[in-house]
């Protein structure tokens, strides 16, 4: 593992939103990070001023880590949370204001909410797939004349399709995606979706789940242009459904490549991807960004779900299509890949390029 940028102190973070679901994720990754000290938590005022313990419904078989459990959560407000760097696992409604209340008090965000993904200066980024996309933050800076800066990862089924999908575009250029899902209740947030609704079922809309996969899937892949970052020509058709899985979204994909591939080019493709060498052993990441299943009935969200302590994205039943060039399997864990895991790395590489620097 590369050494920490930050010498032997570690870096004071924030968790927004740290009693939901995702900052429940948070708080698991950063409670022993290497770089990072978790320093504080925040939530809504129905949260804010009782020890973290009594605020959060814990959810899960592990114990809530003790000096967590004794943190008092802070209201969202930069005068009330000091620490430099602030991860976000807020509600959408809560992360409008408070996200770019942060970034002009000069910290930097790392965000979880669909807010701000899709704006043309905010960089969208998986850390191995576009590291490049962070130099838009100059452009931010410019724009928005913040001392801080809001980095966006991407919505939790649409970072399970984008990891397989960079190498396959690299190599083949990717002209046409047509994707389905199959995403476990955690993605809901706590308590989510009502067990009653979901058990024995399968329910075929999540809102404005299917915009937002097909618009981030085009800026991930994307490249960065002067002032923004210019969208993949990329046709991408999806169908998002909840089902009653606990954790990780399933994506099923029909791909259409602009170059001749065969399916043994296609595998040796995603079974070789390292992802960009600036991701490459930081703390959170994985030896293996995807694993390839070579097993017919692989992967399964009980079985595969932690591969890679959650980071890396399981692929399997890659085989040529009848309507496109080819199609496969990709299974993440929403909660870490998909959501705090993701933030996490980003700011690991941010932190390694120069780009979060101590106060
Ligand atoms: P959640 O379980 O509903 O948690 C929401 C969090 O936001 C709680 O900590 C809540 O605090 C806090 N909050 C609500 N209103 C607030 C306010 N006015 N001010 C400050 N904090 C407030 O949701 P989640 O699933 O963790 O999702 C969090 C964010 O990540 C959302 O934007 C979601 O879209 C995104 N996301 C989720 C996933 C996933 O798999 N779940 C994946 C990717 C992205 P209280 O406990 O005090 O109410």
């Amino acid at each position: 593992m590369r050494a920490s940028p930050f010498g032997t102190r570690r870096l004071p973070v924030a968790v927004l939103g740290a009693t939901g679901a995702v900052g429940q994720a948070f708080v698991r990754l950063l409670a022993d990070h290497p770089w990072f000290e978790l320093a504080e938590v925040g939530a809504s005022e129905r949260s804010a001023g009782k020890p973290y313990a009594d605020a959060a419904h814990w959810v899960g078989d592990d114990s809530i880590p003790a000096h967590i459990a004794a943190l008092t959560v802070l209201p969202c407000d930069p005068k009330a949370i000091r620490s430099p760097v602030v991860f976000s696992a807020m509600d959408s409604g809560a992360a409008q204001d408070a996200e770019p209340a942060f970034a002009k008090a000069g910290r930097t965000v790392l965000s979880n909410a669909k807010n701000y993904r899709m704006d043309p200066d905010v960089p969208l980024v998986i850390a191995e797939v576009n590291p490049d996309h962070l130099d838009i933050l100059d452009v931010q800076r410019r724009n928005r004349r913040w001392k801080g800066a809001i980095v966006t990862n991407g919505n939790c089924a649409a970072i399970a399709a984008v990891l397989p999908l960079a190498p396959l575009h690299e190599r083949f250029g990717v002209t046409k995606v047509f994707v389905a899902t199959m995403q476990a209740v955690s993605g809901a947030g706590y308590p989510g979706v009502a067990s009653m609704d979901i058990l024995g079922n399968v329910i075929p809309f999540i809102k404005d789940e299917e915009p937002k996969l097909e618009a981030e899937v085009r800026k991930f892949l994307g490249t960065r242009g002067d002032r923004a970052i210019v969208d993949a020509d990329i046709a991408v058709s999806s169908h998002t459904n909840r089902v009653p899985v606990e954790h990780g979204h399933t994506v099923v994909m029909s791909v259409g490549f602009a170059r001749r591939a065969d399916m043994a080019d296609v595998e040796s493709c995603l079974a070789g991807w390292r992802g960009a060498s600036e991701a490459c052993g930081l703390p959170s990441s994985p030896e293996r960004p995807l694993l390839l299943a070579t097993e017919p009935d692989r992967p399964q969200p009980r079985r595969d779900v932690m591969a890679g302590r959650g980071m890396s994205v399981t692929v399997g039943r890659v085989r040529k299509d009848t309507l496109l060039d080819v199609r496969l399997v990709a299974l993440s864990h929403n909660l870490v890949r998909g959501a705090a895991g993701a933030s996490v790395l980003n700011a690991e590489l941010m932190a390694a390029l120069g780009r979060i620097e101590a106060p």
